[in-house]
């Protein structure tokens, strides 16, 4: 391969630049040459692209969102719509593609392999819900400030003897929620991998308030209630003030903490190194510490994430 494309796709991360940044110095590094595709999958079909050197990345290292944009282009399951893009990259002379987000992006990483086209996918994503890696990139950053909201709320609700809920991103995973209630010290946690019913959540929280808790802070994730019905449920169980605060994009935003900085670094180089190998149809991940890559259609279609039981364990017992 002569020159490599990158884009970023689906929901943004903070991370997400590092990572463009991580494979363009890497790639030019090895002699390669670089182009920054503009908005995902929507700039590679409408052929928005421009070659990048060192300096088109500098200053990007400690920016959140991505400065190439994301866009959602569901148009990209359709055969014809990808052809047009891969004859674009083949116009401008691009061999193959690093695409960071989340997983809806790698399937469409996967479709441009099976068309003959190589990609490698990085994990671009707050929810840490791609399979195939312990962490993904923005992961860690969104951590931090969940955690700050939590205390922050934490301050209010007990000078107002308050039970406050917290909805946290994540879509389908209860990593983000999981750690920041632990982190946050919040012992009531509501995730999509454990069925819950919101009358064994009132006879917790009111065992809490029995047991002398003077206030409670529950932890859930996105789409399994809408919170203010929850509140208000809560609010007549107990007799307590309950309000419920949806954090939403905020969560996005931001500088990203160190730890995605380096994961961002590392992957970003390692698919440069897959590639001069030869690779393509691969996503990158971090296990135990280690860079490695699995076949893309296999993280989506059979790997499955381990949801962290044990760590829910230790949250219950710090009641
Ligand atoms: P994320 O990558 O964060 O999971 P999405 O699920 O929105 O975000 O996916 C991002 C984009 O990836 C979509 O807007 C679309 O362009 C592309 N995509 C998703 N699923 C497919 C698919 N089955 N085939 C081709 N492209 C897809």
């Amino acid at each position: 391969i002569k020159k490599i494309g990158v884009l970023t796709s689906g929901g943004d991360a903070p991370g997400m630049n590092a990572a463009i940044r991580g494979v363009v110095r890497a790639a030019l590094s090895e002699g390669l040459e670089v182009c920054g595709v503009y908005d995902g999958y929507l700039g590679l079909y409408e052929d928005r692209m421009a070659n990048l050197d060192r300096y088109s990345v500098s200053d990007m290292i400690n920016r959140g969102g991505t400065f190439l944009g994301s866009a959602r282009f569901p148009e990209f399951r359709e055969e014809h719509v990808r052809a047009v893009a891969i004859e674009n990259m083949k116009k401008r002379g691009i061999d193959a593609l690093v695409v960071i987000g989340g997983d809806g992006s790698y399937m469409g990483a996967k479709r441009l392999t099976e068309m003959g086209f190589p990609c490698i996918g990085l994990p671009g994503t707050i929810d840490n819900d791609v399979a195939g890696t312990d962490y993904t990139i923005g992961y860690f950053t969104a951590l931090e400030t969940v955690v700050e909201a939590i205390d922050r709320l934490r301050d209010t609700s007990s000078s107002h003897q308050r039970i406050s809920i917290v909805e946290v991103m994540g879509r389908y995973c209860g990593d983000l929620t999981l750690a920041a209630a632990i982190a946050g010290g919040c012992e009531f946690i509501v995730l999509p991998e454990i069925p819950y019913t919101r009358e064994e959540l009132v006879g917790e929280i009111k065992a809490g308030i029995a047991k002398g808790k003077k206030h409670a802070i529950v932890a859930i994730t996105e789409h399994i209630c809408d919170i203010d019905d929850l509140a208000k449920y809560i609010e007549a169980e107990t007799k307590r003030e309950t309000r419920a605060t949806v954090l939403g994009h905020i969560q996005r935003g931001g500088a990203p903490v160190a730890y995605d900085r380096i994961l961002a670094s590392r992957m970003g180089a390692y698919s440069i190194e897959l590639l001069l190998k030869g690779y393509g149809g691969r996503c990158v991940g971090i296990q135990n510490e280690k860079m490695v890559h699995h076949d893309i259609i296999d993280a989506i279609e059979n790997m499955k994430r381990p949801f962290k039981g044990d760590w829910l364990d230790t949250a219950k017992k710090l009641y």
